[in-house]
Formats: structure tokens, sequence, C-alpha cells
């Protein structure tokens, strides 16, 4: 982590499995849930910091995420999430194409 973290990080106790690198909402019962891949904790390239990221775009040929800063203008570009992605945003349209009846 570079000189100038943009979060503190904090030490809780937790009986649930986590996953290094992920970021989580904590309920106040202690359910926590798991918001990747729509953030993640990743050390910026650009500067070191330890920043979270969210997917900004895809690239030109589908073929990448760009994962921009919450806090910077850096971005970095994650082939690894496109399929992940891709799946995701498949079922919504699906979704989108046949609305319930009712
Ligand atoms: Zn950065």
């Amino acid at each position: 982590m570079g000189d100038n973290p943009v979060f503190k990080p904090i030490e809780f106790a937790t009986d649930q499995p986590l996953v290094e690198d992920s970021i989580y909402l904590r309920h106040e019962t202690g359910a926590m849930l798991d918001l990747s891949p729509f953030y993640l904790a990743h050390e910026c390239p650009t500067c070191g910091n330890l920043e979270i990221f969210y997917p900004n775009r895809m690239t030109s040929a589908r073929t990448g995420v760009m994962m921009k800063s919450t806090d910077t203008t850096h971005e970095f570009r994650d082939d690894e999430l496109v399929k992940e992605f891709a799946s995701l945003t498949a079922g919504a349209s699906e979704e989108a194409a046949d609305p319930p009846a009712g």
C-alpha cells in the first residue's frame, strides 16, 4: 500500500469465510454481502495505492473490462472478468426481454 491510502483498513472478527481483496457490506447482524465483481480492492497499477475499483466499460473488442478507481481517475484492464460480466449482462437482457406475466 502506498503512502496515501484512500481508505483506512479495519479489523473485525467473523465466523464467515471471506475472499481476499473482496469488498463486503457488513450488516449489523454480522451477515456479509460480497460486492465482487462490482467492487474490487486492488493495488492500483498507476500509483500503487490500494484502491476500490468498479467496472467502467468494456474494451472496444469486448475482450477486457476497464476497472476504474472510485477515488481517482486511475483505471486498469482486467481480461479475466469479461466472461463473468458477459454472463451477468446476458441474464439481465433476458429478463428485460421477457417480463413476468401479471
Ligand atoms: Zn491509483
